[in-house]
């Protein structure tokens, strides 16, 4: 039987070979045996192993045998003829719930000029078929019914999370007290813990909202632009001014009384063009204001906006990256945590092997809610009508959910196919697709370039700190939780 290899991407750390095998999205350290190896069956007609190992000396055979039934194992070769692109393997269905969104508002205080509330990739529609408008905030009573269907959607789970998500999600702070306060006594009496989370502009951090949120624990993540220019040229209030001098000394109570107990707290940054280059907001959000970590997505925008990234603007973001990921090495090689997240959340998925079928728990773990009670695929998908999987009251709508992630399977990307990065891509957000295309389950083909440069990026990061520091590799053993609902743009990035 003739064999050749699948598809890999190959890449060096510290002079050492490595091959990224994208059918089962392992990493392969390599030597001159398996270098060798490769170079022989790289030919799509295939050879065949037998008689080739026959051509090398006797005392080698065994150990070149050997060397090509674990690269065969790892999925980095493979009989001519037996099919190159994934299989599709639907998850069971029902698919128990993990986390739900809760779109607790559709308002916000702030008026960004890039939010997408606002802005030409809005999904959901401003008002309902029959033209009356939609409800700006979830009552308790949406809010308490939405816990408990997430508790009866999520059987056989350890344990479920909600976020809060918005317009501004603390303008409807009530609610949100209420629905926790509900979740946390019905997750103990199902035997099914809640745990939370939130993203917000910060403005409405009182004393007593902080307390809250310490008490309960949540994962909080911080909307915010980086330095006082550049945090005040988008996130303004209607009236123009800026929200640096407002949120500023909020920020820093919360994570003054968070610190001791809390979970870490997270600045999201969305790029623009025009901003302070990324290392330097980085070094702004940790070092002067004291987050715990940052996460940078570029913005979606027309091209048309004086704040709209090209081509260049993402090369030199590429750029910065390299920079803030090799500060993150150089941690992790002396044992210590950095807080560049968007690097630390590709290396766990590396780590990990993770293979996606598809882009992120959209449909699968994790529905949004309107603030009427409406199930969308994520919380850029609620209130838009035509992408409503059901309701808080009637269930989840199981066809239309089965046909949307049948239809998104990477199998059906048949693009994506030939691309290395697909393990970790997967076609990308189907948010930025609906935008881009019209299309929810298109991949998001604009940016295949990028993906790949930084995902080779994650790669050498990561075959650094295993050749030099394997032990910090523990960092990224538990299983990443759904990051999906505290970014604010381009997910896949
Ligand atoms: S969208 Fe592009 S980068 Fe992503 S998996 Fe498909 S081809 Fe690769
Ligand atoms: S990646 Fe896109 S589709 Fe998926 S949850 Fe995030 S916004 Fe929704």
């Amino acid at each position: 039987m003739k064999f050749h290899t699948t598809l890999f991407h190959r890449f060096e750390s510290d002079g050492v070979q490595f091959a990224y095998v994208t059918p089962t999205a392992a990493v392969v350290q390599l030597d001159d045996v398996t270098a060798e190896i490769i170079e022989n069956f790289s030919d799509p007609r295939g050879a065949e192993p037998g008689p080739w190992l026959e051509t090398l000396e006797a005392e080698r055979q065994s150990e070149v045998r050997e060397a090509f039934d674990e690269l065969a194992a790892m999925g980095m070769l493979q009989p001519v003829g037996a099919p190159t692109a994934p299989p599709v393997q639907s998850p069971p269905m029902p698919f128990p719930l993990a986390t739900l969104v809760l779109n607790v508002t559709n308002k916000c205080n702030l008026s960004c000029t890039y939010c997408y509330e606002y802005g030409e990739d809005r999904v959901s529609d401003q008002k309902k078929p029959d033209g009356t408008p939609r409800l700006p905030m979830m009552t308790e009573e949406t809010a308490c019914k939405s816990v408990d269907f997430l508790l009866e959607s999520s059987e056989g789970r350890s344990g479920v999370s909600i976020t809060f998500f918005g317009g501004e999600t603390l303008l409807n702070f009530n609610t949100i007290r209420v629905a926790t306060e509900h979740a946390v006594r019905r997750g103990r009496e199902v035997g099914r813990p809640v745990s939370f989370s939130l993203t917000t502009n910060a403005t409405l951090l009182s004393d007593e909202v902080i307390d809250f949120l310490v008490e309960h624990k949540f994962g909080i993540n911080i909307s915010i632009d980086g330095n006082k220019g550049d945090q005040d040229r988008h996130r303004t209030f209607s009236s123009g001014r800026g929200s640096y001098e407002i949120i500023l000394p909020r920020i820093r109570k919360l994570l003054e009384k968070n610190r001791p107990q809390g979970r870490p707290i997270g600045a999201r940054v969305t790029l623009t063009a025009g901003m302070a280059p990324v290392p330097e907001t980085y070094h702004h959000l940790i070092d002067e204001i004291g987050f715990d970590s940052v996460g940078f997505a570029p913005v979606t925008s027309a091209e048309d906006r004086e704040y709209a990234l090209d081509g260049g603007h993402l090369g030199t973001i590429l750029r910065d990256f390299e920079v803030l990921s090799s500060d993150y090495v150089d941690a992790a090689l002396a044992g210590k945590r950095h807080g560049f997240s968007n690097l630390h959340d590709l290396i766990q998925e590396i780590h990990l092997g993770i293979n996606k079928s598809h882009p992120c728990g959209a449909g699968l773990g994790l529905l949004g809610v309107s603030t009427e009670g409406e199930l969308g695929l994520c919380h850029r998908f609620v209130e838009s009508g035509e992408h409503s999987l059901g309701t808080i009251d009637d269930g989840i709508d199981e066809k239309k959910r089965r046909e949307f992630l049948d239809s998104t399977h990477i199998s059906n990307k048949l693009a994506c196919h030939k691309c290395f990065a697909r393990p970790h891509c997967s076609g990308g957000c189907y948010h930025e697709a609906y935008v881009r295309y019209k299309d929810p389950t298109a991949p998001n083909l604009h940016y295949c370039d990028w993906i790949r440069a930084w995902t080779d990026l994650g790669l050498r990061s990561y075959a650094t700190i295993a050749l030099g520091n394997p032990d910090f590799l523990v960092n990224y053993e538990s299983r990443p939780v759904p990051k999906l609902p505290v970014v604010e743009k381009n997910e896949g990035i």
